[in-house]
């Protein structure tokens, strides 16, 4: 039990997600905050990709270099092997024994074979020249140049090769050419020993432009440009490929020559489809794509997800102001009759805090206890499954300090969303002040037919008297017979005979006198409002003697006209009476004009024909007076109107009052060819008698 005092457990779903998304809404940085983490994450995750493109880029880039390092390393071999097998063939043709006219055509057959030569000489040991052979594949490169003044390098090559005693290469120098321009060349020096002894030498002039091209263009210059460069980066020849591309891979690898190092560079040229093709390099831009597409997806969804906790915050807000702001009182309980909700209009209503009424069960503390076994067993009924009336029903609370006060409670089946009833919600409407009014207008309602029956009892005092008149002047005239024929000396047994008579007369006119009195004081008297099936003819007959006094005294002929088998009336009597009598008297009045000659006054009751009430019966009073002008008509029923002298204009509207009590209706017409008819209907007994119980 002690659970069901805890509020945080009794709570409703509604009432603790409400709790929930507030304590939420207040604290979610709606603004700056949450959009800098998202800018903070997208930030990152671009990095992220960024790098990894990067990344993957450099490491293609590493392969690529790696790979003309590889290649340059091959070239560098390739270009010693090719000078080693000139070498050699060199040696081939010092070891003939030529004369110098010999020698020359061996000469030209090696220059045809090796391109890149320029010329070969064939030197003494005093560096005599004993011959030489220009290349037959191109002009003479010394035409411009005399050979005399470009001997400096070879000759330095010579002095190397003698000390080496073996091939030696010169620096490079540029022999200016014809055309204009020039080549970069290259002396290689070579012994001839003869038995051991030097003999000679041979000096091969290099075109290091051909070299490149003969010995390493075919093979390595498709894909790359290849050159030989000074250590600061001037370019004495180049070869191969000179592709514009954007990507430029370079890599340099010395050539060690006896006597010369040779500095050869490599530019390996990488257009933009290089990118792409790599497996890696697409893969992680493919992931960045899709990564980017899902960051774009979740960021609407978080979009779409803030506007919706938002729109929920707001209806939550709204119903919460709603149920705030509500003057019914609101109580919800589930299916054992447990309180699951009470809103702050009934809480006030009955006194409690809502977290003392959350959780609790039959008795409840606002249950005034004289009312406890009564409430339970209504309770037991509602919890079997009975739905209780639509239009609600009455019943008493009690509040807190103990006061009662008249409740109205529309109760009805709470279903929930899937559809299943899980309790009962009930709307609780305090009554008291609808009672007090109900209660003062019945009270005055009461003392205006007072007044008015009263004023009607002045009215009939003066009628009574008039009407007394009668008997008791045949009562003092019978009297005073009597006392003649008793006081005669000669009286006679008929005398006695006669005083008999003359004393049943007078105590006929008495009795006479007795129920015009006692009819009168039976309409003052009679007090009692329940109602009772009364017939049609009882209530004309209780109202006729008191028009009878009326109709002699104006000279009006009343007719009474009751139809047949008619049922029962179910009627406040008293009431009735003095409805009938009061519009009886009106028409009486309407009559009592100089020109009225017909005076009739007709008091009918018949079946109802109106299509409204059907079973009820139809009262009618007719008379022949002056009709009723629409002026006067349309204040008619309006209490204190009159256009008489001495009268108190509450007589219709008190008919009117009455008549609706009995759920009729109070209505007059013109009657032809002069006068009025007024006209109600009352419920038969047997109909109403059913409806009443119902
Ligand atoms: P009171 O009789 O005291 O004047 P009522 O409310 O009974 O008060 O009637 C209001 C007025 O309605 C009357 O003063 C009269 O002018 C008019 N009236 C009522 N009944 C008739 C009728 N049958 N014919 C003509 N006028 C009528």
């Amino acid at each position: 039990m002690k659970t069901l005092g805890d509020p945080r457990l009794t709570a409703t779903w509604p009432e603790r997600l409400r709790r929930a998304l507030a304590r939420q809404v207040d604290k979610l940085p709606w603004g700056a905050g949450r959009r800098s983490l998202w800018t903070a994450l997208i930030a990152l995750v671009l990095a992220v990709l960024v790098t990894l493109v990067w990344l993957a880029g450099r490491y293609e880039a590493s392969q690529v270099q790696a790979e003309l390092e590889r290649d340059t390393a091959d070239a560098v071999n390739d270009l010693r092997s090719s000078l080693s097998r000139q070498v050699q063939a060199l040696q081939a043709l010092q070891s003939g024994h030529f004369t110098p006219q010999t020698w020359q055509p061996e000469a030209l057959g090696l220059l045809r074979g090796n391109r890149d030569w320029l010329r070969l000489e064939w030197r003494d040991k005093e560096w005599h020249l004993l011959s030489f052979a220009d290349s037959p594949l191109r002009a003479s490169a010394f035409e411009r140049i005399a050979r005399a003044e470009t001997l400096n390098e070879a000759n330095q090559a010579c002095q190397r090769a003698k000390r080496f005693n073996g091939p030696a290469y010169s620096s490079t120098y540029f022999l200016p050419q014809n055309d204009g321009l020039g080549v970069e060349v290259m002396e290689l020096c070579m012994p001839v020993t003869q038995a051991g002894e030097l003999a000679g030498y041979m000096v091969v002039t290099y075109s290091l432009q051909e070299l490149l091209t003969e010995r390493l263009g075919s093979t390595f210059g498709r894909r790359n440009e290849l050159s030989f460069i000074e250590p600061d980066g001037t370019r004495l020849a180049i070869a191969g490929a000179q592709r514009r591309e954007r990507r430029v891979f370079t890599t340099q690898q010395l050539v060690d020559l006896p006597g010369n190092t040779l500095l050869l560079r490599m530019d390996g040229r990488r257009g933009e489809p290089d990118l792409f093709p790599n497996v890696l390099t697409a893969l992680v831009t493919g992931m960045s794509i899709a990564l980017i597409t899902v960051m774009v997806l979740l960021a609407k969804d978080a979009r779409r997800r803030l506007k919706a906790e938002h729109d929920l915050a707001d209806a939550l807000a709204f119903r919460k102001a709603m149920e705030d702001s509500l003057v019914t009182g609101l109580r919800a309980r589930d299916l054992q009759g447990r309180i699951t909700y009470v809103n702050p209009a009934f809480c006030q209503m009955v006194g409690w805090e809502a977290d003392a009424l959350m959780g609790q069960n039959a008795p409840m503390p606002y249950w005034p206890p004289e009312m406890v076994d009564e409430y339970q067993q209504r309770q037991a009924i509602r919890m079997a499954g009975n739905a209780p009336p639509r239009e609600g029903f009455e019943s008493v609370f009690m509040r807190q300090d103990g006061t009662r006060f008249p409740v109205l409670i529309i109760e009805a089946p709470l279903i929930s969303v899937r559809g299943e009833q899980t309790g009962w919600m009930g709307a609780v409407i305090d009554i008291s002040e609808q009672r007090r009014i109900e209660e003062l207008s019945r009270a005055s309602q009461e003392r205006l037919q007072a007044t008015a029956r009263l004023a009607t009892v002045g009215e009939m005092a003066s009628l009574l008297s008039h009407e007394l008149n009668q008997p008791l002047a045949a009562i003092a005239s019978y009297a005073n017979g009597s006392l003649n024929l008793l006081q005669d000396p000669q009286a006679v047994p008929q005398t006695l005979d006669d005083v008999h008579m003359a004393l049943r007369r007078i105590a006929e006119q008495a009795e006479r006198a007795g129920r015009v009195i006692n009819s009168v004081h039976d309409f003052v008297r009679r007090r009692d409002q329940a109602r009772e099936a009364v017939h049609p003819q009882a209530l004309l007959d209780a109202i006729t003697p008191l028009v009878n006094l009326q109709a002699r005294k104006l000279q009006v002929r009343v007719v009474i006209r009751v139809d047949a088998r008619l049922p029962l009336v179910w009627c406040d009597r008293t009431m009735v009476e003095q409805v009938l009598l009061n519009l009886a008297r009106n028409g009486m009045q309407a009559m009592d004009t100089p020109s009225c000659r017909d005076r009739v006054l007709v008091l009918r009751v018949l079946r109802s024909t109106s299509p409204q009430d059907p079973a009820g019966i139809e009262f009618t009073v007719t008379d022949l007076g002056a009709g009723i002008v629409p002026e006067v008509a349309a204040q008619l029923f309006n209490p204190f109107f009159t256009t008489k002298a001495e009268g108190m204009g509450l007589g219709l509207s008190l008919c009117r009052t009455v008549v609706e009590q009995h759920g009729g209706q109070l209505g007059f017409e013109a009657h032809a060819p002069k006068g009025t008819v007024f006209r109600f209907t009352l419920p038969a007994a047997g109909h109403n008698a059913t409806a009443d119980t119902a």
